[in-house]
């Protein structure tokens, strides 16, 4: 894990990079920022999370990182240890949490849990999406206050450019950097369903509604049809093992909720 906090004093701010291995966008935007040794007016706490399943090209060496928190010092998996290691870093921050995707090409906000400070985070991506996956347990955002963002698909270099645009936008917004940024008013959605099943074709395209009855996803001679109206979220053919995604419904602008 590679930590470097810019500025004086105790972090208030993370930025986070590499949950995930073979998702380099947003290490790739983290050392743009840090190559200009940025003159912030906060101190903002950088983190590289998973270098060894980074030198691998892999999600994990283990079991996935984003499963892992808090973690355990003495656990068995490499991930385990890895989330004991790296909580501490980044528990009392305001955190923004780089991802990328097999799903979806434009950036989107992730939050778990609905307060002010998490609602000012997602504005301050700038995204005009945000998810509230309170429904799928167990990721760093539900140990911190933050936000993750999928910032496109992954191993492009488009992901790494909205990946930087993100986290200048966040780190102006937030106050510790003095750049062009400006908060958005993202729509939101809530998950409230996961479609499970390998092998699927996803017919659909995320963030576009499916009405009821309609064919989302085929697989073979086999249709999954939709029994009531969703909004695909997270959704693919190939971007997880067990599960086609998340079935979510929109809730409406993030201000007004
Ligand atoms: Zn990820």
């Amino acid at each position: 894990m590679r930590v470097e906090i810019a500025g004086d004093g105790t972090p208030e701010l993370a930025a986070v990079a590499c949950l995930h291995g073979n998702e380099i966008c947003g290490k790739t935007a983290i050392e743009r920022v840090l190559a200009e040794n940025p003159d912030v007016e906060r101190p903002v706490c950088f983190v590289i999370a998973n270098e060894e399943a980074i030198a691998e090209h892999v999600r994990c060496i283990d079991e996935d990182l984003n499963r892992a928190f808090p973690g355990d010092p003495d656990g068995n998996t490499h991930e385990s240890r890895l989330a004991a290691e790296m909580l501490p870093h980044v528990r009392d921050c305001a955190v923004l949490d780089l991802h990328s995707t097999r799903s979806h090409p434009k950036p989107f906000g992730l939050i778990a849990q609905l307060n002010e400070r998490t609602k000012r985070l997602a504005c301050a991506t700038g995204t005009s999406r945000v998810v509230d996956v309170s429904y799928i347990a167990g990721g760093l955002i539900d140990h911190v206050d933050g936000v993750a963002v999928e910032c496109g698909l992954r191993g492009t270099e488009q992901a790494e450019r909205n990946a930087e645009r993100i986290l200048r936008n966040f780190l102006g917004v937030m106050g510790a950097l003095d750049t062009l940024s400006e908060a958005g008013d993202p729509e939101l959605y809530r998950i409230f369903d996961v479609v499970e099943g390998a092998g699927y074709e996803f017919v659909g395209e995320n963030f576009v509604r499916v009405e009821t009855g309609t064919v989302f996803a085929r697989r073979d001679d086999e249709e999954l049809r939709a029994d009531q109206s969703f909004y695909p979220v997270l959704m693919s053919t190939d971007g997880y093992k067990d599960i086609l995604g998340f079935q979510a419904e929109r809730v409406g602008k993030l201000s007004d909720v």
